[in-house]
């Protein structure tokens, strides 16, 4: 359904109670709370595909990291022990019960983005907070970083990473390292070849098939950490007969969530995106409304990675099809739309805001 404007400004925007609201969406999963911290359970999907939980865990790290720069209750220094959650890219809506943290952002009235309904990613989550308020996200002030998620894609006292978790891995060499585990599948770094600057080009899942360091040469089904929703995993599995997952085969998989219900997201003075709610299957241009697909360069391509100014490299067995892709076709985090696609850019800022002061045990 379409908000209207009032609705918006009384009701807006978005996400965040992951864990402790006991709201699940339609194929999303509770994950009780409390606040607490609770154990990682990488999900089983003995029959892909799979479709992923909105709401808790669709894969564990696999290594630990260290937080570089200081978010909520991480300091920097502090570690990221491996078998930490790995959740999708949606947060489950906002509340009164985050008004310190919105606060913390600087909002200073967190009401306009409180939101119920939940479902947006971060990224987009992070500009509709940012237009409503009139601030910047994500940015750092002094020695904190200030956004939904911190620099390396997580948060809260029960640790989960929504993207990046790029202080798991050194962008070095060729493809990334492997951080996680989705199933029976390897969640890498967003490299597909470090080297020669080579981005990974993916399906609607967020996975492709190729060799990566421990597969001696064979070409596997793997996801990698990418800069635009879904940031980590959309679904779980190729599909049935083992190939590269279009958008629409996302969307036909995961039609509960991806139902054609539209919200109106305003992130600037004159830019509105349709965003259907924990619709995890994005296009090319970053846009999981369905409407107008523009496929994916994965699925038309024996190439599994270009740069991007598009210079790509082959995959030698790719089940997938035998397009060449076109010159200048981008890779698939450059090819993300600007409107939706995740922007890790922030700005030092020389004057301290308001911190969040209190333990930070939901969203
Ligand atoms: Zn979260
Ligand atoms: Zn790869």
């Amino acid at each position: 359904m379409f908000k209207a404007d009032g609705q918006f400004l009384a009701g807006i925007l978005l996400a965040f109670m992951c864990t402790t609201m006991g709201q699940a969406p339609p194929g999303g999963k509770p994950t009780g709370g409390g606040g607490g911290t609770q154990a990682c359970t990488n999900p089983t999907c003995s029959s892909p595909p799979c479709i992923a939980s909105r709401l808790g865990d669709v894969g564990c790290t696999t290594v630990d990291g260290v937080e570089t720069i200081s978010h909520e209750m991480k300091a920097k220094g502090a570690t990221i022990s491996s078998n930490a959650h790995i959740y999708g890219a949606f947060e489950a809506g906002f509340s009164e019960q985050q008004k310190s943290i919105i606060e913390g952002w600087g909002c200073t009235d967190a009401s306009v983005v409180y939101d119920t309904q939940g479902g947006l990613d971060i990224s987009i989550a992070e500009k509709k907070v940012a237009h409503a308020c009139n601030v910047e996200l994500p940015r750092v002030v002094g020695n904190n970083y200030i956004g939904i998620v911190g620099l390396c894609g997580g948060h809260t006292k029960d640790y989960h990473f929504h993207r990046s978790l790029e202080c798991l891995y050194t962008q070095t060499g060729g493809h990334s390292p492997a951080v996680g585990n989705v199933a029976q599948y390897k969640l890498f770094g967003k490299r597909e070849d470090f080297a020669n600057s080579k981005l990974p080009l993916l399906d609607a899942r967020g996975a492709h098939f190729g060799p990566t360091p421990d597969s001696n040469g064979a070409s596997v089904y793997h996801y990698h950490v990418q800069d635009s929703a879904p940031f980590t995993v959309g679904c779980v599995g190729p599909t049935a007969d083992n190939k590269l997952v279009s958008v629409a085969a996302c969307r036909a998989l995961d039609s509960t969530n991806c139902d054609g219900v539209f919200v109106d997201v305003h992130i600037g003075p004159n830019t509105i995106v349709k965003y259907d709610r924990f619709c995890p299957c994005f296009d090319a241009n970053g846009s999981n409304s369905g409407i107008n697909i523009v496929e994916l360069p994965a699925l038309s391509t024996t190439k599994i990675s270009c740069t991007v100014s598009g210079t790509c490299a082959n995959n030698t067995n790719n089940p997938s099809s035998s397009t060449p892709i076109q010159d200048g076709q981008k890779s698939q985090s450059g090819s993300q739309s600007g409107i939706i696609s995740a922007s890790a850019t922030w700005t030092p800022l020389g004057t301290l805001l308001l911190m969040m002061s209190r333990a930070i045990t939901t969203f």
